[in-house]
């Protein structure tokens, strides 16, 4: 049987909690009323979809996704516009996105349309918690797990997808803060024909050791390099951008899909508005980097500004990056962070919160 909306069945809480201030507000930690879940089996498809009061999970110790890693996950959000409508972005890229990986890790695929109709129903039970104002959002955790109790190295022929939902606040309270990065090559996230460009748990798994012997440098997030070459991958939760100022001309540069790269819906909005709406002065490019050029040309001066692309921050402005010991200084022109670095988060809010409408960008639920 397939994912179908229609047979979803709604059990609220009888002991709704009061949501945070949103002062309060800390990424990930407290989440709403309710949940939404879906099972499969291979015997009978997806069974009907419910929502219902947010619980623990019961599972058997043997099961697929404690051994294997047969999981995968989505990040998106849903936000309160200024008339009060609540509205997600680009919502079929994630389904889309989810159903790659789910194909990837061996797990069923699902109908996205309509895995997007209950969560508007979740959205709708559970809408005191989506807080007001810019910055302020219902993160939104779609997940696929595998479920199988069976250590057989195997397709699991039981799964279960479910989402949960986190309040959060902006991401950088009191105005942007730079990041600075430690450029990483000792340790790998993808490589060629691996699953870097697919949303799966695994891929986190290896990368936090690593951002912890950063951290131990004032580093927040590591830049990914790959091959002998040093090139540029991504940030490991963000895609990166960076631009070149050379003779009058800009370049708006970011890596392009080849297989190592997770390739984010933030990532994608910023090279479409960017292609639509910079001037002839610029050129927009997906093409290799490496670690290599950014120093040279950091040197003669022509990088003007970079910054990581993601659902949590939209654009996060980078003023540093480590490399073999040596600092590359980011330019942070225009305060705390560059000039497009802030019209590109200007440009992608503004479509979020629906203060501009982009071609079918923002789905309105209520
Ligand atoms: C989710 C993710 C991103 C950002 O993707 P968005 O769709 O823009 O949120 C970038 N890199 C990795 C590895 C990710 O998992």
């Amino acid at each position: 049987m397939s994912l179908d909306a229609s047979k979803l069945t709604i059990t609220k809480t009888t002991n709704s909690k009061t949501p945070l201030p949103k002062e309060q507000l800390v990424f990930g930690k407290t989440f709403t009323d309710h949940m939404l879940e879906v099972e499969w089996t291979a015997e009978n498809g997806w069974g009907a979809p419910k929502i219902s009061p947010y619980h623990a999970l019961s599972l058997d110790p043997a099961s697929s996704v404690f051994h294997y890693s047969f999981e995968l996950f989505e990040g998106m959000k849903a936000y309160r516009d200024t008339h009060g409508k609540i509205r997600t972005f680009r919502p079929d890229k994630n389904m889309a996105r989810m159903n790659r990986s789910a194909k990837r890790a061996a797990l069923p695929q699902f109908e996205g349309d309509e895995l997007l109709k209950c969560i508007d129903e979740l959205l709708k039970v559970d809408e005191k918690f989506i807080p007001e104002g810019y910055g302020y959002s219902l993160y939104l955790r779609p997940t696929l797990i595998g479920t199988t109790s069976s250590l057989g190295v195997a397709k699991p022929d039981r799964a279960l997808l479910f989402v949960i939902a986190s309040p959060v606040g902006p991401y950088f309270s009191g105005g942007f803060k730079p990041v600075s990065l430690q450029a990483t090559d000792y340790a790998v996230r993808a490589w060629p024909g691996g699953v870097g460009e697919y949303k799966l748990g695994a891929n986190y798994v290896s990368c936090i050791e690593p951002q912890s012997v950063a951290a131990t440098k004032g580093h927040s997030q590591n830049l990914w390099l790959f091959g002998e070459e040093g090139y540029i991958t991504e940030v490991g939760a963000m895609n990166f951008f960076i631009v070149f100022q050379k003779d009058g001309k800009k370049e708006l540069v970011t890596s392009p899909l080849d297989g190592t790269i997770l390739p984010g819906v933030t990532r994608d909005s910023t090279l479409a508005l960017a292609k639509a709406r910079l001037d002839s002065s610029w050129e927009v490019n997906e093409r290799k980097i490496t670690i290599h050029e950014v120093q040279e040309r950091a040197a003669k001066g022509e990088v003007v500004e970079a910054f990581g692309t993601g659902t949590a921050a939209i654009v996060s402005p980078i003023s540093n990056i480590e490399f073999h010991g040596a600092d590359i200084a980011i330019p942070v022109v225009g305060g705390t962070a560059g000039e497009l670095t802030q019209q590109i988060e200007k440009w992608i809010r503004e479509i979020q919160y629906g203060d501009v409408e982009f071609e079918d960008w923002s789905r309105v639920i209520v």
